[in-house]
Order: structure tokens, then sequence, then C-alpha cells
């Protein structure tokens, strides 16, 4: 069965010692990740066919994937809209026609009446009665029996060149290989944590999985709580958790410079303050110092909703870095953004005689070579800019600390990429990234397990909640109507333009469109327009005009999405809000609501809207806590668009589901401590096993 069986782990021996595994299909299979047999063996099944009983026909409803047997009573060529072969097949209970669009002469006679078939397929409603399209089927032979399936078929994810047959085969022989030799697929837990969290053995877990016997309970399978997958998800979970815990472990060693907690320029910023801290910022002020005067690399994620005040606490950092002596690199997501700051910053810290640095992509020739320069020199204190702040050729002098605003999503690696800008003198900056996209606890601990937490849980006093309703395109006079009384009243607006066309250029000429469509009709009001195509000088005179007053309504695309801070803003439309995610809208309608007066978001959607959009919009009309919808937007719609790269990347799970399986993480965090403290080589296996080359995180 298997060309050379050495009593090798599964984990050292490449496909290609299977039959029929020559070098092309070894290449096709590593498409799917597969190059061992033990990789082969996690491959595991999607869901399952029951081929193991015959079904009567009159029990057959619509969806069902079975086996079935009858006689053909009738056999005819039917033209309707397309021709089809129309056969049906009754076996005393019912019948059931099988509809064939292709197919031969010689197939057509082999169905004549009288004909017993074996047919596997799914079940539909057809025009006049059930019907199978295209069925697998098989004659039987009078006084002959088929066997049924012995076990569930297990229906694999498959690629380009690697059919299902070929898998199923393929899995047959390795699993024979399994049961001549067990110990070629590794236990890596030990027993006691086995035996602690109640966990089947491994080998009778993936066999169970790849041929599930008859009465396997496929709702618990399709559903992926069994526990034999469960015990697989606990594992994947806990190399995962093994290996950001390593990581971390491996940041505790690199040096990183120690900034003493107090200092003139903090006290100074404090008391120039025109509010006092609220406590919540305050209890995050005090763990970042904490964090900054080790001679650690301090790895830290604020989170805080929109408007919880993060700025203010990341300007207290930057200040305890540049009182050591040291620089500090501030970015942002977008040129808004770091504009933005870099008003705030300058006039928070000029008085201190701190004067930032300025740096995007589209700061080009003399004037990038003079920044430069002072960046290099150490002369420029704090850097604000995007990320061409990260740039190769910009060279800092002693980097100290860097901040990242809006940008959970930076990635693992782009982080630990920072090393080489630290000072170059072997010390790595510290790191704060900031998020006002909460991310729930739960994925927090998981996603997340190399970075220290801090979350802002208090908006400043004195905010008043934004009202929301959700209104259709069909009224959208009522809604101009709105934004006319608003601003009649002195307040300001947002109208934002968020586009079916997925190219940025359609995005920009609908705004266009939207603005000139609103001047036209709000004769009387000031009409500012922003998005992506507008030029950088214009962007920032038109912010500047909105920001000082001097625009009434400012007609946006989504660039706006994060931190614009304008106070006196207290409308927000959004169109077509039903495309964007949760955790966006709520980012958008975090731009009103920053000041005194009492402020609206108009979520005006384009009509027909389907249940799902109905339901998230709700979510945002019933409440305006961040963490409440970043809960339904994982729900709703996976951790892959909560978590962005992080997921999609760099923690691609292969069978565990962040929703499906949060309620094993606090077991699977004990798990990986007691693992890497008893048994730390077993943890690398566990690891290797899991993640691959993946697991190189740390050696960037
Ligand atoms: P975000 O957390 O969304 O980045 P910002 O830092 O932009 O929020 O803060 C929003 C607004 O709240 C800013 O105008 C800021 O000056 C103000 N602010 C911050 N902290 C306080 C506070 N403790 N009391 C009152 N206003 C505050
Ligand atoms: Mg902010």
């Amino acid at each position: 069965m298997i060309k050379d069986s050495s009593s090798k782990s599964l984990a050292e021996q490449p496909v290609t010692l299977l039959k029929g595994v020559g070098a092309r299909n070894a290449e096709k299979l590593t498409r799917l990740g597969i190059h061992t047999l033990q990789d082969l063996l996690f491959h595991l099944p999607l869901r399952y066919q029951d081929r193991t009983r015959v079904q009567p026909i009159g029990s057959l409803r619509h969806g069902d994937q079975v086996v079935i047997e009858g006689d053909v009573d009738l056999a005819e060529i039917k033209f309707g809209r397309r021709r089809s072969l129309m056969v049906y097949l009754s076996d005393g209970t019912g019948g059931i026609y099988l509809r064939f669009f292709y197919f031969s002469n010689a197939q057509r006679q082999a169905l004549g009446r009288g004909v017993r078939l074996r047919c596997f397929g799914e079940v539909r409603n057809g025009p006049n009665s059930l019907e199978m399209v295209h069925p697998e089927y098989q004659r039987i032979d009078p006084g002959e029996p088929l066997a049924v399936e012995a076990s569930l078929t297990p229906v694999y994810p498959t690629t380009e060149g690697v059919h299902q047959l070929t898998l199923r085969g393929l899995m047959q022989q390795v699993l024979a290989c399994l049961e001549q030799e067990p110990e070629g697929l590794r236990e890596l837990l030990p027993q006691a944590l086995l035996g602690r969290f109640r966990l089947p053995d491994l080998v009778r877990a993936v066999s169970y999985l790849h041929s599930p016997p008859p009465d396997a309970d496929q709702r618990q399978l399709m559903a992926g709580t069994h526990p034999a997958q469960q015990r697989l998800t606990f594992e994947e979970l806990l190399a995962h958790q093994i290996s950001l815990r390593k990581l971390r472990a491996q940041h505790q060693r690199i040096r990183a410079t120690a900034f003493p907690a107090d200092n003139s320029l903090k006290q100074g910023l404090l008391e120039r303050l025109p509010f006092q801290l609220t406590p919540a910022q305050l209890s995050v002020v005090e763990e970042i110092e904490r964090s900054l005067a080790r001679p650690r690399p301090m790895q830290r994620l604020v989170q805080g909703d929109v408007g919880s005040g993060k700025t203010v606490v990341s300007a207290l950092a930057a200040l305890q870095a540049i009182g050591a002596g040291s620089q500090v690199a501030l970015m942002a997501p977008t040129e808004l953004l770091a504009e933005q700051h870099l008003r705030n910053f300058s006039q928070w810290l000029q008085p201190l005689g701190v004067e930032p640095v300025w740096l995007t992509g589209r700061k080009k020739g003399r004037a990038r070579e003079a920044v430069l320069e002072r960046i290099a020199a150490g002369q420029a204190q704090l850097a604000v800019g995007t990320h061409a702040l990260f740039q190769d050729d910009v060279v800092f002098d002693d980097l100290g600390l860097v901040i990242i605003d809006e940008q959970h999503r930076f990635g693992v690696h782009q982080r630990l990429a920072l090393r080489e800008k630290g000072g170059g003198k072997g010390a790595m900056p510290h790191q704060l990234i900031m998020t006002a996209t909460p991310i729930p606890r739960t994925l927090a601990m998981t996603a997340y397990a190399d970075l220290d937490l801090s979350v802002i849980d208090a908006l400043p006093p004195g905010r008043k909640p934004v009202t929301t309703a959700v209104i259709s395109g069909r009224r959208r006079d009522e809604v101009v109507a709105r934004v006319r009384a608003a601003c009649a009243e002195g307040r300001q607006a947002y109208w934002v333009c968020t586009l079916i066309e997925e190219s940025e250029a359609l995005q920009c000429q609908a705004a266009e469109e939207t603005e000139r469509l609103l001047a036209e009709t709000l004769t009387e009001l000031r009409v500012g327009l922003v998005h992506g195509r507008v030029k950088q000088e214009e962007k920032e005179q038109v912010m500047q005009r909105f920001q000082s007053g001097e625009l009434d309504l400012l007609v946006a695309t989504t660039v706006i999405e994060v931190g614009v801070d304008v106070a006196n803003a207290s409308l927000m439309i959004i169109e077509n809000p039903e495309r964007l995610g949760l955790a966006q809208l709520h980012q958008l309608r975090g731009r009103v609501g920053r000041g005194s007066a009492k402020s609206h978001c108009v979520l005006m959607y384009h009509p027909p809207l389907s249940a799902n959009a109905r339901e998230r919009l709700a979510i945002l009309r019933e409440t305006g806590d961040g963490f409440v919808i970043a809960q339904k937007d994982l729900e709703m719609r996976g951790p892959g668009e909560v978590l962005g790269t992080r997921q999609t990347g760099e923690m691609q799970l292969h069978i565990a589901d962040l929703v499906r399986d949060q309620g094993m993480l606090d077991e699977v965090r004990q798990a990986a401590e007691m693992m890497l403290r008893t048994d730390p080589q077993g943890a690398d296996r566990l690891v290797g096993r899991w993640l691959g080359e993946r697991a190189d995180y740390g050696k960037v």
C-alpha cells in the first residue's frame, strides 16, 4: 500500500510515498497546503454524504442528499426550455424524476423501462414533482444486490486538478497506514492536559472524522461541535496561543530604552489641557507609563470607543519618551488623520518647546530631504505622518516610541520590522497601537495574545448619545430638509457617500455629483467636498474651513472615516449604509456627538433592504456602544472582517472558528500556560504541526 513503510512519523513522510502520487500530483496537493502524510490527515472534510442506507423515495424532501433505489417506469425526452432526458423512478413508496441535460444515445437506451437503478444525488423541487438533476447512478443486476457504504462519505475541500475521489482514495491509504502504525501520528498533548480537559485521543479523533460510522451525529459534525472536531479545534487554538506567547516571551528578551515615568513636559501638558483626564484615561496613562519605564519593548494595544480621548493619552506617552531625550514616530492610516494629529500635537507641544515634523508620501524632493535630515540628526523629536514614516530611507537617530493610530490591523510582521528603526543600537522602540474598532474580549485574547491590552472604557463627561434613524432613500427630500434646518441653527453636517462602485474614480465622481446637487438645492449653505482624489492642499484647506466653521456642509467619501474631530458638527447623513460593516458605520457616526449639541445620524439606505441588512442597521439604531457593535459584527460577519489581515494572513485557522469556539478560549489559555511550563519541546512541535513555516513570526 505504501511504497516505503519505515516507522517514521507521518509528519516526516512526503505524500509522494502514496500510490498514485507523483511529482505532478504532489505539486497540486501543495495548493491545499498538503506536503506530508500528516498534512493529509489534517485535511478534514467540509461535510458528509450519507451513502450508508437506501432511502425510501416517498420520504424525500427538497435539499436531501440521499441514496435511492428503484425501477424505471418511464424514460422520455422533453423539449422544454432545454431539451432533457427525464427518467421516472419509483420504489413502491413513491416516485421521482431523474433529469439529464447531457446524455448520450447509449445512455438513453440503457435507461429503459424496467431497469433497476441505484442513484445518489440531491433532491430538489422540480416543476411538477421532486427530481434529481444528473445523479450519480448505477444499474443493479437482478440477484446481485449492491452493498452500501460502511461509513459516512467525507466531502473534502478540493482544488483544481485534485478531485474529490482522488482525495478520498489517498485518505484511505493514509488511514490504513495509521491503523498499522498509530504512533505515526504523534500525540503532542501531555496526558495530564488530555485528562484535565477531557479530550479524546488524537488518532481516534482523526480516523473518526475521515470515516464516521453511519450512526454518527451528522448535525454535530456539520456544526463542527462533535467531540472529535473539538479535540482538534482545541489543539489548533492551543498551537496559536502558544506561538503568540512565545513571540511575546521573545520580545521580553529584547532591549528597549527605559523612560522615567515623570517629567516636566508631561506635567506641562496636563496643566495646559482645557479639560481633566477621565479616570478611564488616567488608568490607561498609568499602564503605559509603567511599561515605558521598563527596559523591554512595550507592545500595547489601546482600545477605546470613538471619542474616548485616545489622542491625548498618546501625547502623554510621547512626552515620556521625548522628555528622556528620545524620538517618537506617530503614524496614522490616512493623510487626513495624520494632518489632524499634526495640528493637535503642534498645538499641545509647541508651548512646551517640541516642534513636530511632518512626513507623508506626497512630500518630495528638497522638503523631504530636509525632514529626513532632521530625523536622522535627532533634531526632530516627534515625526507625524503616514506609512511613509517607515520607508527604508527614513533613519532615526534614536527612535524610542512608535505610536500607531487606528491601525489594529498593523500586523505582527510590520511591527517586528520596526526593530530595525530602533536607534540602531540593538534596542527596539516601544509600540503603542490605538484602535477605535473595539475587539471583543475573546478575540483579543486569541488574536492579540502577544500584546498588552488597555481599554479606555468610558467617554469624557457631557457627551450626548447620537440619535440614529434608518430612512429610505425615497425620502431624500426630507433628509435634505433636515440638513437645511440643522445648518440654519448654526450647526454643521456631514454627508457621506458610500457607493456601489468598486472603483475609487467612480466613487469620487459620484461624490462630486452629490455635492453639485446638494449645493444647487441648498443654495444658502456653504458646501465643501473631500474625497480620495482631491488634491492634497485643497483637501487640507477644505478640512480647515470646515473645522473653523466657514463651511456648513461637508460632502465626503469614507476618507473621513477615522479620527476627524469637529465638535460643532451635529448631523451626519450616510448614504447606502447597508454596504458598510457595522464597525465602519460606528466609526463614521463617531464624527458627530463630539460637542455639546444633541447629534443625529441618518442612515439613508437604498431600498429594498435585505433582512440581514435591516437587522444590522437596527443594531446601530439601538446602541452606541462600540463593544456591543463589535460583538454583533463578529457574530454576523465573522472574525475575518473584524480582524482584517490578522485573521486572513497571519492567523489563519483551519478548523477553529473564533465565534463558535469562543467558549473554549479560557481553557486554551490555561492549557497553553501548562504546556509551556511542563513540556516546552512538545509545545514547539505543536506549533510546528499547526503553523508550519508561519510559526517563524519572531525571526524577521
Ligand atoms: P478618539 O479616542 O476617538 O481618538 P480623540 O482623542 O479625538 O478621540 O478625542 C475626542 C475629543 O475629546 C477631542 O476633541 C479631545 O480633545 C476631547 N477630549 C479628550 N479627552 C477629554 C476629556 N477628558 N474631557 C473632555 N474632552 C476630552
Ligand atoms: Mg482618534
